[in-house]
């Protein structure tokens, strides 16, 4: 049953700068399509804004992208839920760094370091997240993390105190950084390396058409599900365990990328996640391996 925690009624939402909403419906805000709501959905309009409300809210806060990265559970999220939009989704290129709104998709970034003929961000071209999911999960592939090209990093933190942090102040590990969960990234710097634009356009290119072989990217989908062990791949030890297909409910085991998990249409997040579960069993049992779960899950179940 999707449900919200909803102790929020419609016409009492706080008023905070910019766009508040109760009871949003996060499926469409995620790549999977499934989950509940939020108790209240907030797109603040700008830094200020959103300091100020951190400021006065008193419940649970949790930022999201564009849910790339995330199971939402069918129970939906208590709090408030801040998702960036038009006020972070600018991009400057400043000599040879470039600054970027959180809500800036990380392929807009390759694409304006690419025509500004600056190397080194061609990896995210692919990664369907955003500015800010990208340094939260210090998202990367092909050779190149996040933590290789950012300089600093600029959030708000739950009291709303706006802090700039440096690489090495964020604590960067594999898909991790040491934020706390309801610390807001609202703006990074990358460093790029002089190129010429065109041969920057071709490794781009050949970057996706090695990703659309190997992945399926036209799915509802959460990505990579689990995090790779030290010196192993994850999909092997998935496709070693037998569970290359594998379905429950609406939700299944990728054929062509079987660390990827797949909505095919009538999943729920229980679905997805007790999927998940079963493929972390049976992997321990084939191979000793327990697994870590790289998607994000959040909510209630
Ligand atoms: C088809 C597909 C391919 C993918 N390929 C890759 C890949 O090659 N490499 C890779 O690393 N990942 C990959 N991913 C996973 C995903 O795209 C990345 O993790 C991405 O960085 C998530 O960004 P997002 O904006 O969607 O964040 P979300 O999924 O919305 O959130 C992810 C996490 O980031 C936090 N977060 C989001 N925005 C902010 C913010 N502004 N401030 C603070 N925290 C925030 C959320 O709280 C959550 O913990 C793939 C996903 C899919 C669906």
């Amino acid at each position: 049953m999707i449900r919200a925690p909803a102790t929020v009624p419609k016409n009492d939402l706080p008023s905070f700068a910019g766009r508040v909403s109760a009871r949003v419906a996060l499926a469409p805000y995620t790549w999977f399509r499934v989950g509940g709501e939020a108790e209240i959905l907030y797109a603040p309009q700008d830094t200020d804004a959103l300091a100020g409300a951190l400021r006065i809210w008193a419940g649970p806060v949790l930022p999201i992208g564009v849910g790339s990265n995330l199971l939402v559970r069918d129970g939906g999220i208590e709090g408030l839920v801040v998702r960036l939009g038009r006020g972070f989704a600018g991009i400057a290129i400043e000599g040879e760094t470039i600054r970027a709104g959180a809500a800036v998709p990380d392929a807009k970034l390759a694409q304006a370091a690419q025509r500004a003929g600056l190397a080194g961000l061609e990896f995210y071209r692919g990664v369907p997240g955003t500015v800010g999911g990208a340094v939260r999960m210090n998202a990367g592939c092909h050779g190149t993390e996040t933590c290789d090209r950012l300089i600093e990093a600029t959030v708000v933190l739950r009291d709303g105190t706006v802090q700039t942090l440096s690489n090495d102040a964020l604590g960067f590990a594999y898909r991790h950084c040491d934020l706390p969960e309801d610390a807001i990234l609202v703006e990074a710097v990358f460093r790029g390396t002089p190129d010429k634009p065109d041969a920057i356009a071709n490794r781009m290119a050949d970057l996706m058409t090695a990703r659309e072989e190997a992945q399926p990217v036209r799915e509802k989908t959460g990505g990579s599900t689990f995090r790779n062990p030290p010196g192993e791949s994850a999909w092997k030890l998935i496709d070693n365990a037998g569970c290359r297909g594998l379905r429950f409910g609406g939700a299944q085991v990728s054929e062509k990328h079987c660390n990827f998990l797949i909505n095919h249409g009538d999943a729920t997040a229980a679905d997805l996640e007790t999927l998940g579960e079963t493929v972390r069993e049976r992997v321990m049992a084939a191979s000793g391996h327990d697994l870590h779960w790289e998607i994000r899950r959040v909510g209630q179940a």
